[in-house]
């Protein structure tokens, strides 16, 4: 299961109900030290992702930096 929580105020903004790696995500596409900075493997098929919700996105969704 992958959780994608807002790094800045700790929002629950999504939940995929999959592996962090299948590439519909695009996760596999960051390079590693932004997979690092931004994917924390909690537990076992569990992956907390850090992005930022609307309200504290300097830029709209569909960007494709959306995640820095
Ligand atoms: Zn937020």
């Amino acid at each position: 299961m992958v959780d994608y929580v807002c790094g800045q105020c700790g929002r629950r903004i999504a939940q995929y109900e999959g592996r962090w790696d299948d590439p519909r995500l695009g996760l596999t596409d960051l390079r590693p030290e932004q997979l690092e900075d931004i994917v924390t493997h909690s537990a076992q098929d569990f992956t907390l992702v850090r992005v930022r919700c609307e309200a504290c996105l300097p830029m709209p969704w569909g960007e494709p930096l959306w995640y820095n």
